[in-house]
């Protein structure tokens, strides 16, 4: 089969890579229908994170499953699913508290390698959520919205208790942060502040629900907020960046008593603790538990209530992945998406 392969910092190929098989009887093997480019795989891309050797990418995936292990019960060949970056039981005392992405035997799924024709699942059924049907051409990018970026700012909307009366400010214009103001939205936030100084991106931000928009970063964006907010801060602050300045422009604009959902992953970030002390606000994030809320993300894509799937605006074949991680390092894509 072919898939992407990251050989050195700037250097995707989409080459011949062995074709995945039944490993453990409770795995299953689908064909992609569509896979992506996630802000994460930038990361060494632009060799700020080290690989060793040839390394598979990709951990975004939606597709139909091919072949079953001898346990899996409840995913069948043929079924249309949707999964995460995080193979889990769903079964496990730490599933069953709704935090899949630490669930006793989770498995990283980059390593697998999903920005291929193939991928090899884990724990099939309680990783993989099936679709009511094949879904039609057009729902395709959405669902592969929810396999990461709409779960992890749907995290974030709730890890940072966006609801209704709440004014949330979002840090972060990636596609993470922008899915983040659509969940806030249907989370039934009042207010909701996207932090965002490209044209395109706000546009974007303003279709998922953003009320008000704020162009400054840093200490003069922690300003604005608190301008439209009496001089108090943000109920509920999602974070979706994952640097210094990022998450100290997310705990500065939250007023006491607020609530911070981080979600970008962080990268060289140390809190002051003094600091946090005195801010009396309550932080929660991490990497999300997409799995657990698959099954209402899926039924609500499939009744077209939300259209996450606008995040994607490149689309390119898998074979031409080199460019879409080119685009993306560059900014000239929010996100890419790869035909399979
Ligand atoms: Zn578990």
């Amino acid at each position: 089969m072919r898939g992407a392969v990251l050989h050195a910092p700037g250097d995707v190929r989409v080459e011949d890579r062995e074709d995945p098989t039944i490993v453990a009887p409770t795995d299953a093997v689908i064909r992609l229908s569509a896979t992506c480019v996630c802000g994460s795989d930038l990361w060494p891309y632009r060799g700020i994170e080290t690989v060793d050797g040839p390394s598979p990418m990709g951990h975004e995936y939606v597709g139909v499953v091919e072949e079953v292990g001898s346990e899996v019960t409840t995913i069948k060949p043929g079924q249309f699913v949707v999964g995460s970056f995080f193979a889990s039981d769903n079964t496990c005392e730490i599933c069953r508290s709704g935090y899949h992405s630490s669930c006793v035997q989770r498995e990283l799924m980059g390593p697998l390698g999903a920005q291929a024709e193939y991928l090899r699942v884990p724990l099939a059924d309680g990783t993989l959520v099936a679709t009511p049907d094949v879904p039609s051409d057009d729902l395709i990018p959405s669902f592969l919205a929810a396999s990461d970026v709409l779960g992890t700012g749907w995290f974030g909307a709730v890890a940072a208790q966006a609801g209704p009366g709440r004014t949330v400010a979002v840090v972060g214009d990636g596609a993470v942060g922008l899915l983040a103001v659509l969940a806030a939205r249907q989370l039934g936030a009042e207010r909701i502040i996207a932090m965002s100084r490209h044209t395109s991106r706000q546009k974007l931000a303003l279709e998922y629900g953003a009320t008000d928009i704020v162009t400054e970063r840093g200490d003069d964006g922690v300003a604005a907020v608190k301008d439209l907010t009496d001089g108090l801060g943000a109920h509920s602050v999602i974070e979706a960046v994952g640097t210094q300045e990022s998450m100290m422009q997310a705990i500065r604009a939250t007023r006491p008593g607020g609530h911070v959902g981080y979600v970008g992953v962080a990268h060289d970030v140390t809190l002051p603790g003094e600091e946090l002390f005195f801010s009396h606000v309550h932080l929660h994030g991490g990497p999300a538990p997409v799995r657990q809320y698959l099954p209402e993300l899926i039924d609500l894509i499939w009744n077209r209530r939300i259209d996450p799937g606008k995040v994607f605006d490149l689309e390119l074949p898998l074979d031409q992945a080199a460019e879409a991680y080119r685009a993306m390092d560059e900014r000239q894509a929010i996100k890419a998406l790869l035909r399979v």
